[in-house]
């Protein structure tokens, strides 16, 4: 079986043609400009999805609320004007006559994860998203926790400072206010506005710049706040981060470090691992939305 696989995101959609065992044949990243030009998502993406041949299904990993049952976008911020609403699933299965699957961005990472990168054997796990925001999948026996109505581990939204700074959800406090990588920027940017981005502030701490190597102590311990909460929650054998900034060894470690100082005796033997498919965990994971479930 071939999947088409695309990961839809505010900046970029990656499409690959990919095999059942996550041999990608091709990948290539479009920018998602057309979304602020007004044109229909559907009808664009449909352009992109028509050069290829020889699929038997579509795999579509996108941001935003999904309603993966109903294949359709329940709502979506300004990145991309218009999507709220859309039909993904009905719309190409329609038009190219094969099986479609959707499921959010965070999810989809979750289980390209579970099948071909740091998930692999490993039952039940977490999976959390380091960025703008912080994003988060719980993985149980092999497949996605999605709760109730849909909308499980929001773990950016957890509370680790009661009554602390506003965040978006509205609420005061939440996790991501304190772990995300814009909450390390923000951070940075205090000792100096020129440490605008997380890479910029890595490299200064490479450079063992004492300030920022005080900024990012008190940024892994933020990170590892939340974990020690989730892995006392859940007692899994392991958690996978993800997201840009930790593509770095080192922080892992770091952060790795210091939640076995803060955690419950009984639950150190925890695995916190770099997730490993980088950018090409939401292709791979919409292709696995195709591919029975691995233990
Ligand atoms: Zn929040």
């Amino acid at each position: 079986m071939k999947i088409l696989a695309a990961d839809i995101g505010g900046t970029s959609t990656k499409v690959g043609l990919c095999s059942e065992g996550g041999q990608l044949e091709s990948f290539k990243e479009y920018s998602t400009e057309w979304a602020r030009t007004g044109l229909n998502p559907v009808d664009v993406l449909g352009e992109i999805f028509a050069a290829y041949s020889g699929f038997d299904a579509i795999g579509i990993s996108t941001a935003g609320q999904v309603d993966s049952a109903e294949g359709k976008i329940i709502y979506a911020n300004d990145n991309i004007p218009g999507y709220t609403g859309v039909r993904l699933k009905d719309s190409f299965q329609k038009r190219f006559g094969v099986p479609v699957k959707v499921e959010n961005d965070v999810n989809a990472a979750a289980l390209g994860e579970k099948h071909f990168g740091a998930g692999r054997g490993v039952a039940d796990f977490l999976c959390l998203t380091y960025g703008t925001g912080i994003g988060g999948a719980i993985i149980l026996g092999g497949e996605l926790y999605r709760g109730h109505t849909g909308s499980a581990a929001e773990f950016g939204h957890i509370i680790t400072h009661p009554l602390g700074r506003p965040c978006n959800c509205g609420g005061l406090g939440c996790y991501e206010q304190y772990a995300s990588t814009t909450a390390l920027v923000r951070n940075a940017k205090e000792i100096d506005k020129l440490y605008n981005n997380g890479r910029i502030v890595f490299e200064k701490f490479f450079q063992r710049e004492s300030s920022v190597e005080k900024v990012v102590q008190d940024w892994v311990f933020e990170i590892a706040l939340g974990l020690v909460s989730l892995i006392h929650t859940f007692n899994p054998p392991a958690v996978v981060l993800g997201g840009g900034i930790m593509e770095q060894e080192l922080l892992v470690r770091m952060v790795s470090d210091k939640v076995k100082e803060l955690i419950m005796e009984s639950f150190s033997d925890v695995k916190i691992l770099k997730a490993e498919l980088g950018n090409k965990a939401g292709v791979l994971g919409a292709a696995s939305l195709h591919l029975t479930r691995v233990s």
